[in-house]
C-alpha cells in the first residue's frame, strides 16, 4: 500500500475524487489532480488532519473513536408496474480503540459493538430517497409509486466503506494501524488475539450465512410462485447503488423538510419506518438470532410481518479452496473485485485484485456478501488421480537408485565419471548428453542408476520437496583427508532421509592414503565399519586408476539387495523429476527417474505443474527408447515447461484431466507463493523497523537448470540468523536479462550467476548502475561467499575473470581437429593457454580448454577484440553457430560486495 493515486485512495477509502482532494487540499497537501501520488507520509498528515477537523481528536478522549455509520437507500427493482421499491439500510457501529494507549487486554483493533445505539440520527419517515433535492447525480427514479409491497431490507455490513469523513479518516488510519503491526511482528501475541477475535468473526458470518440460507430457502419457495422475471442483479450491484444513493438520502432525511417536498403522503410511506434514524428492516419472520439487537430498536414489519425480500438477490454458492485470489472471489461471486477489496478492507485486511487470501478470510468475504461457502477439498482432484495410478501387476525387484555425496574435491565427479566412462558411454562421444542429470550401469552382478545431482544440497532439496529419490549413497571420502564438514553433512543428510550408506574410501593411490583414519572418523559419527561389528561398507577405491570400483558396485548392490526393492513394471509409470531445463532447439527437457510403472511414448504425463504427451524419450546415451521402466533415468520432450527438480511426476488418463490437474496446482502453488512473498515484505518491513542492524543481504540469483537454482535456494535459506538473512529477491533459469538487473537495481541487490551470464542489454545496465554481479560455477563457492559477505569479512578472493569473448560464426569439421568454429572476438582477448566455457543462450553449457586457435593458417597464442580466428574446443565437437566461447582467468580480486 505504498504509492497510490489520490484516485485510488478515494476508490479504496469510497469518497469522490473531489472531495478527498478538497480535504487533502485543506490538510496543506500538494495533490491537485485525481492522478497525483500519495505517499504514505502525507496519508499520515492527512489522517492527522481528518481526525483534529472531525474532532475526534480531542485531547480529553483521543483513544477511543466511536463511528456510527448508517446509510439509507431505496431501490427500485424489477422494473415497470411489477417492480418493487426495496429500501435498504446498511447501519453499524465501531468503537476504534487506540492501540498505543491499550491496556494489553483491550488491544484488539476494531471492537464492535453489538448494539448500536441509534440516537443522535433524527427520525426520517421518508422511504424515498430526496433525489429530487439533491443536486447529487443519484439514479433514482421513483417519484411515482404504486402502493406495492414494500420490502425493507436492513443489509447487516458489518464493514463497507462509506463517504464520510469520519470513515475516511478512520479507514486511513486502519490501513495505516494494519501496516505498521504486521511490521510489527512482535505482537504476536496480539495476531494470536486477532486470530480469535477473527474466529469470532468467523463465527458470526457462518451463523449469519446459517441463516441467509434458511432465508434463501424460504425465498427460493416463494420465487418459484411469483414466477416473476426479475433481472437478475446481485445484493452486490443492489448494494453499489445503494451506496451511490446514500448520500442523498442521509442528507435528506436530516432535513425533515425533504419529506414535504417530496409530494403527497403515500399510503406505505411510514411502513416500515422504525422512526429511528430511518432504519428500514428487513424482517424475517422467526429471526430469533437478532433478536437481541433489533430488539433494541422497535422494527415495524411490513404486511402483517410477511417476509418478503427481493427476489433479484442470487444467493450462489462459492467453492473455496485453501487460498483463493481476489480477483477470482470476486468473479466466482459476480461481483467487481473492488467490491471485495471493500469489504476486506472492512475486515482489516489491506488487499489488490492480484493478491490471495486464506479460505478463513474469503469465507468471511463471501458471507458477508450474502453467499453461501462451499469448502472444497482441495485435493479432490489429486486424489482422484491418486486412484487412476492403482498399481495392478506383480512387483518386482528394481534397480538402486545412488546418489554420492562427500566432502568437495574428494572425488564424487571422478567417481561418477569413472563409472560412467567405463560402464555407460564407453565408445560414446562424451559431451553431447550434458545435463542428462542421471544414468544407469549394468554390470554382471546387477544393474544401478546414479542420480547425478549437484551434491548435498540438491539432496535436500529434493528431500525437503518429500521425493525420495534415493535408496543408497556413496560416501566418498578421501583417504589422504579424512572426514570433513561436508562429510559429516552427507552423513547426517543420510541419516535423516534414512537412507543406507555405503562409504568409499577415495584416492587408496594417494602416499598418505590412510583408511584406518577414515574409519575412525566416521565411527565417530556413529558410522560404523562391518568389520569393526557395524554395518556400513567401506571399500577402498581409486577415481583414478579404477582400483576397487567394481567392489563398491557389488557393496552396493548388495546393500540394496537387503533393501527388497520392488516396483510394478505394468503399472502406470511415475517417479520424480531429476532436472528440467528449456532448450531453445527442442524446448522443455526435463530428466524423469521412473520410480514405478513404466513410461511409455505416447502416454500423457502430468510433472508438478506442466504435462503434455510424451513425444520423445531419451535414454542416459541419448538414444531414443518407447519405454522405460522402474529406476530407469530417461530424458523427455514434450512437457510444456519445466517442472523443478523434486517435482513428482506420473501418467495421466487424458490430456483435459492433466491440463485440469496442472491448472489447479499451479493455482495452489500460485497462491502459496504469494502469501510466502507476502510474508517476505512483512519480514523486511520489521528488518527495516528494528533497532538493531540486521544485515540483509539481497540477492537475484539466475541459474542454467532447476537443480542447481533449487539447491542454492536451499542452502541459502539455511544461512542466516537474527543478525544476518539472506533475502532472495527474484531467482530462475537461464541467462541473466534487464529484468533481473532492473530488479536488483530497484532492490539494491546482487546479482549472482549460476553457469549463467548476462545478456549484452542486462551487462550494460549493470555496468552503468555498477551493481554488483558475480559468476559462480561451484554451489559451495557461492555459499562461502555468501556467508562471507554476511560476517563481514569479505577479503580479496581468488576470482575468476572473464578476459575475452568469441561469438561462434561459422563451424568447419575438419578430419584433423574435428569441428572448428569459425568465430570473431567479439570483446577482450581470446588466449590460447587459458581455460574457456562455451556458452549457449548464456547457459553454460561446457568448461575445457582450447585445442588450437588460429588466424587464417597459423597458429597464434593470442586473438584480440574485432577480429576473427578459428578456435578448436578439446574434447568437445558440439560447438554450434550462435555459441559463444568465453576465455577466463582466476586472479586476485578485491571487492566489496553491497
Ligand atoms: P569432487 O569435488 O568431490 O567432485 O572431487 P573431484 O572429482 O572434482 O576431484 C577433486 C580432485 O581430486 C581432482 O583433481 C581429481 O583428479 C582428484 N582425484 C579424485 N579422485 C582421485 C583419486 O582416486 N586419486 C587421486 N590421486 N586423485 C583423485
Ligand atoms: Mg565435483
Amino acid at each position: 500500500m505504498s504509492e497510490q493515486t489520490v484516485k485510488q485512495l478515494a476508490e479504496t477509502v469510497g469518497v469522490p475524487v473531489e472531495r478527498l482532494l478538497g480535504q487533502m487540499k485543506a490538510a496543506g497537501l500538494p495533490q491537485g489532480l485525481e492522478d497525483d501520488v500519495v505517499s504514505d507520509d502525507e496519508k499520515q498528515t492527512l489522517l492527522a488532519y481528518l481526525q483534529k477537523s472531525n474532532g475526534e481528536a480531542k485531547e480529553s478522549a483521543p483513544k477511543k473513536i466511536t463511528l456510527k455509520r448508517k446509510q439509507t437507500g431505496t431501490l427500485k427493482t424489477g422494473g415497470g408496474r411489477g417492480g418493487r421499491t426495496v429500501n435498504v439500510e446498511v447501519r453499524r457501529k465501531r468503537t476504534y480503540v487506540k492501540r498505543a494507549e491499550l491496556a494489553p487486554e483491550a488491544e484488539e483493533t476494531p471492537v464492535e459493538e453489538t448494539l448500536p445505539p441509534p440516537v443522535e440520527e433524527p427520525p426520517v419517515v421518508e422511504p424515498e430517497p430526496v433525489v429530487a433535492a439533491e443536486p447529487e447525480p443519484v439514479p433514482e427514479p421513483e417519484p411515482e409509486i404504486e402502493p406495492e409491497p414494500e420490502v425493507e431490507v436492513v443489509a447487516e455490513a458489518e464493514v463497507e466503506a462509506t463517504p464520510d469523513r469520519p470513515l475516511t479518516a478512520l479507514e486511513l488510519e486502519r490501513a495505516r494501524n494494519r501496516d505498521l503491526e504486521a511490521a510489527r511482528k512482535a505482537a504476536t501475541e496480539q495476531s494470536r488475539r486477532e486470530d480469535a477475535a477473527r474466529k469470532e468473526d468467523l463465527q458470526r458470518a457462518k451463523e449469519q450465512a446459517a441463516r441467509r440460507a434458511e432465508e434463501a430457502a424460504a425465498e427460493a419457495k416463494r420465487k418459484e410462485q411469483e414466477k416473476s422475471a426479475a433481472p437478475k442483479e446481485t445484493l452486490a450491484e443492489q448494494a453499489a447503488k445503494v451506496q451511490a444513493e446514500v448520500q442523498a438520502a442521509e442528507k435528506g432525511g436530516k432535513r425533515g423538510k425533504d419529506k414535504e417536498r417530496s409530494g403527497g403522503s403515500k399510503p406505505w410511506e411510514n411502513r416500515g419506518r422504525s422512526g429511528r434514524g430511518g432504519r428500514r428492516e428487513l424482517s424475517l419472520k422467526g429471526d430469533k438470532r437478532r433478536s437481541k439487537r433489533r430488539a433494541a430498536m422497535p422494527s415495524v414489519d411490513m404486511q402483517g410481518g410477511e417476509f418478503e425480500k427481493p427476489t433479484e438477490f442470487k444467493q450462489i454458492e462459492v467453492e473455496i479452496g485453501d487460498m483463493v485470489g481476489i480477483g477470482d472471489l470476486a468473479q466466482r461471486m459476480s461481483v467487481k473485485a473492488g467490491e471485495v477489496i471493500k469489504v476486506l478492507m472492512g475486515l482489516g485486511v489491506m488487499a489488490t485484485i492480484n493478491q490471495t487470501v486464506d479460505q478463513d478470510t474469503a469465507t468471511l468475504v463471501v458471507e458477508e456478501m450474502g453467499h453461501v461457502v462451499k469448502l472444497v477439498s482441495e485435493d479432490a482432484l489429486e486424489q482422484e488421480h491418486e486412484e487412476t495410478l492403482k498399481i495392478d501387476g506383480d512387483a518386482e525387484s528394481r534397480p538402486p537408485v545412488v546418489t554420492v555425496m562427500g566432502h568437495v574435491d574428494h572425488g564424487k565427479t571422478s567417481l561418477l565419471d569413472y563409472i560412467r566412462n567405463t560402464r555407460v558411454t564407453s565408445g560414446e562421444a562424451g559431451g553431447i548428453t550434458q545435463h542428462i542429470g542421471a544414468y544407469h550401469v549394468e554390470i554382471p552382478q546387477g544393474r544401478l542408476t546414479f542420480l547425478d545431482t549437484p551434491g548435498h544440497a540438491a539432496f535436500t532439496a529434493m528431500r525437503a520437496r518429500g521425493a525420495k529419490s534415493t535408496d543408497v549413497v556413496i560416501l566418498v571420502v578421501a583417504a589422504n583427508d579424512g572426514v570433513m564438514p561436508q562429510t559429516q553433512e552427507a552423513v547426517q543428510h543420510a541419516k535423516a532421509a534414512e537412507v543406507p550408506l555405503v562409504v568409499a574410501i577415495n584416492k587408496m593411490d594417494l602416499e598418505g592414503a590412510d583408511p584406518e583414519r577414515v574409519k575412525n572418523e566416521l565411527s565417530a559419527l556413529e558410522v560404523i565399519p562391518e568389520d569393526w561389528g557395524g554395518d556400513t561398507q567401506f571399500i577402498p577405491v581409486s577415481a583414478l586408476t579404477g582400483d576397487g570400483i567394481d567392489a563398491l558396485l557389488e557393496a552396493v548392490l548388495l546393500q540394496s539387495e537387503l533393501l527388497e526393492l520392488q516396483a510394478v513394471p505394468e503399472a502406470s509409470g511415475r517417479g520424480v523429476v531429476v532436472e528440467s531445463r528449456l532448450d531453445r532447439g527442442r524446448g522443455p527437457v526435463s530428466t524423469l527417474l521412473i520410480q514405478n510403472g513404466t513410461l511409455s511414448r505416447g502416454d500423457v504425463v502430468i510433472a508438478g505443474e506442466f504435462y503434455g504427451r510424451v513425444r520423445a524419450m531419451l535414454n542416459d546415451k541419448g538414444e531414443q527408447v518407447d519405454n522405460a521402466g522402474p529406476s530407469i533415468p530417461v530424458e523427455l520432450l514434450g512437457l510444456n515447461g519445466t517442472p523443478d527438480a523434486g517435482d513428482d511426476f506420473s501418467v495421466v488418463a487424458d490430456e483435459r484431466r492433466a491440463r485440469e490437474l496442472a491448472e489447479f496446482r499451479a493455482d495452489k502453488s500460485q497462491a502459496q507463493r504469494q502469501a510466502m512473498q507476502q510474508a517476505a515484505k512483512i519480514e523486511n518491513m520489521f528488518a527495516n523497523l528494528g533497532e538493531g542492524e540486521k544485515r540483509v543481504l539481497k540477492l537475484v540469483l539466475k541459474a542454467d537448470v532447476r537443480g542447481s537454482l533449487e539447491a542454492i535456494t536451499q542452502a541459502l535459506a539455511d544461512i542466516g540468523n537474527d543478525e544476518v538473512s539472506v533475502q532472495l529477491l527474484g531467482s530462475g533459469v537461464g541467462g541473466i536479462t534487464v529484468s533481473d538487473a532492473t530488479m536488483a537495481m530497484t532492490y539494491g541487490a546482487a546479482i549472482f550467476g549460476f553457469n549463467v551470464r548476462a545478456d549484452g542489454a542486462a551487462k550494460k545496465l549493470i555496468e552503468r548502475e555498477g551493481m554488483d554481479l558475480r559468476y559462480y560455477s561451484v554451489i559451495y563457492e557461492l555459499i562461502d561467499d555468501v556467508k562471507q559477505v554476511l560476517s563481514g569479512m569479505l577479503a580479496p578472493e581468488i576470482r575468476e575473470e572473464i578476459v575475452g569473448t568469441a561469438q561462434v560464426r561459422e563451424v568447419f569439421r575438419s578430419p584433423k581437429f574435428g569441428a572448428v568454429a569459425g568465430c570473431m572476438v567479439i570483446e577482450g582477448i581470446v588466449y590460447r593457454n587459458k581455460k574457456i566455457r562455451v556458452l549457449r543462450d548464456n547457459v553454460v553449457i561446457y568448461e575445457g580448454e582450447l585445442e588450437s586457435l588460429r588466424r587464417f593458417k597459423d597458429d597464434v597464442q593470442e586473438v584480440r577484440n574485432g577480429l576473427e580466428c578459428g578456435i578448436g574446443v578439446r574434447n568437445y565437437n558440439d560447438v554450434r553457430e550462435g555459441d559463444q566461447i568465453e576465455v577466463f582467468e582466476t586472479r586476485e580480486v578485491t571487492r566489496e560486495l553491497a
